[in-house]
């Protein structure tokens, strides 16, 4: 056995090393800052397992691999697809809403070259890019005027900008939500130069704790949808109706602020109702602010829709070209609301409405096919039912039926990791120390990505 020194000794230079791999095939079409990058990483690597004595020996091909290793992680995107099998439907950190094969045809086909993103093509002039989507999400919600920008926060903020900067607005003390972390309705007021007066209990307010506040310095009313949260007991609201009556009354404007944007009844389909951007604006509300990657399942975004006067003076609001949104974003939405104007086929083709809606018998199938190609390589599973959620922040209280693989006989959390990790990451849950797929939020084309990561496992090919 070589001593420490010697085998220092014998750790390659970066440069003549370098030399030699870039004859090599592989690493002859790779950038030569890559390769290098991966060298030094690569002898550093050697080096301390040396120093600290966990590498006593190591071979030309050693290095060679691990500098493949290496080269290959830092060449692949570190944005990707993952496989989401923890049965949240509208994951936040999973990317939430989903889009289709066809919506992704539509998106490569209309953005592989310029476009009249702000190009009016019948008097050949500069165009607005909210031109192509307002009519449409006016028409499909029933507002009077639409108006869209990053994401719902902004939404709100951009509103509360314009309408209540440096004056009061009146929200409910139950409804100073937090939603996904980082958005407080309390943060978003300061941000927005609004000044936030809080009215009632948490589990109780009502009209007149609206009215007895409202001052001649107060602009708003606002309610907040408690999209991820419910209060439940001894508890009163004011409804949306009482509310916009009250505004009119006093000359302000009423808004509520909905977080998910939900286009159908679902009660209608045996899922907990949640209010329609519809119903909201038909109780009197002048602005409904909703997110465009939740329940709608569209793309990043918020909308805004309402009274035209009011959407007309948000277009002029300086924090507007701030909260623009890009190409991707209007072709993107365009194709989700055109889809709506047919409930039926909104229903059908779009994959976050298709899962919330798809019947748990589907949703078994699916298990048994995932359990019997398992059962091929003789991994013991248990088929076990669940319930899904949407997530997302909305419907609390909204469980789905559900079905999901338990895998007997492995650590769950070593499972975990390892497919956390590698290619095609797949994210599944823990429960009860076995690792746990819910098949709900797993589609029929990601069998055999999943299959392909059980394989490497027990073939530990890791
Ligand atoms: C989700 C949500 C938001 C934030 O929306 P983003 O589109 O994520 O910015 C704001 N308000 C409510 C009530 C929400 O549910």
């Amino acid at each position: 056995m070589k001593t420490k020194q010697n085998l220092l000794r014998t750790l390659p230079k970066v440069d003549k090393l370098i030399d030699s791999l870039l004859e090599k095939d592989f690493f002859k079409n790779k950038p030569y800052k890559e390769v290098y990058t991966a060298v030094e990483e690569s002898i550093t690597f050697f080096r301390k397992g040396i120093l600290n004595d966990t590498i006593i020996n190591f071979s030309e091909t050693d290095m060679e691999n691990k500098i493949t290793q290496i080269l290959s992680k830092n060449l692949e995107y570190k944005f990707k697809r993952v496989i989401n099998g923890t049965g949240t439907i509208l994951h936040t950190n999973l990317g939430r809403a989903l889009f289709s094969e066809n919506l992704l045809d539509h998106l490569k086909h209309s953005l592989k070259g310029y476009s009249n993103l702000e190009f009016d093509l019948e008097t050949s002039k500069r165009g607005s890019r909210y031109s192509h989507i307002e009519n449409l999400i006016a028409k499909v919600t029933g507002a009077e005027a639409a108006l869209v920008v990053n994401n719902n926060a902004a939404a709100v903020m951009l509103c509360l900008n314009e309408f209540s900067k440096n004056t009061e607005v009146v929200i409910s003390r139950g409804e100073l939500v937090e939603v996904g972390g980082s958005f407080r309705i309390p943060d978003i007021m300061e941000l927005s130069n609004a000044k936030l007066i809080e009215v009632g209990t948490t589990n109780r307010t009502h009209l007149k704790d609206y009215e007895k506040v409202i001052n001649e310095n107060t602009s708003m009313l606002l309610k907040v949808h408690t999209s991820n949260y419910h209060i439940s007991g001894f508890t009163t609201s004011v409804s949306n109706e009482e509310l916009a009556n009250l505004s009119k009354e006093y000359n302000l404007i009423s808004m509520e602020d909905l977080g998910s944007g939900v286009l159908i009844d679902f009660s209608k389909y045996g899922i907990t109702k949640e209010p329609t951007i519809a119903e909201s604006l038909q109780s009197g509300m002048d602005l409904v602010t909703f997110s465009g990657d939740k329940l709608l399942g569209g793309p990043q975004c918020g909308v805004i829709v309402g009274k035209k006067e009011l959407i007309n003076r948000l277009k002029k609001n300086q924090f507007l070209r701030a909260f623009r949104v890009c190409k991707m974003t209007i072709c993107a939405l365009e194709f989700i609301f055109k889809e709506y104007i047919d409930e039926k086929e909104v229903v059908k083709n779009n994959p976050t409405l298709n899962r919330i809606l798809e019947d748990s018998k589907v949703t078994f199938e699916r298990a048994e096919i995932l359990k019997s190609l398992l059962d091929s390589i003789n991994l013991k599973t248990e088929i076990i039912e669940t319930k899904a959620i949407i997530g997302g922040g909305s419907m609390p209280n909204a469980t789905i039926k559900s079905f999901g693989l338990a895998i007997k006989d492995i650590d769950g959390t070593t499972l975990d990791k390892f497919f956390a990790t590698g290619d095609n990451p797949i994210i599944g849950r823990v429960q009860n120390n076995e690792f746990f797929i819910d098949l709900k939020t797993i589609h029929s084309d990601e069998y055999s990505i999943i299959f392909n990561k059980f394989k490497k496992y027990i073939n530990c090919d890791f």
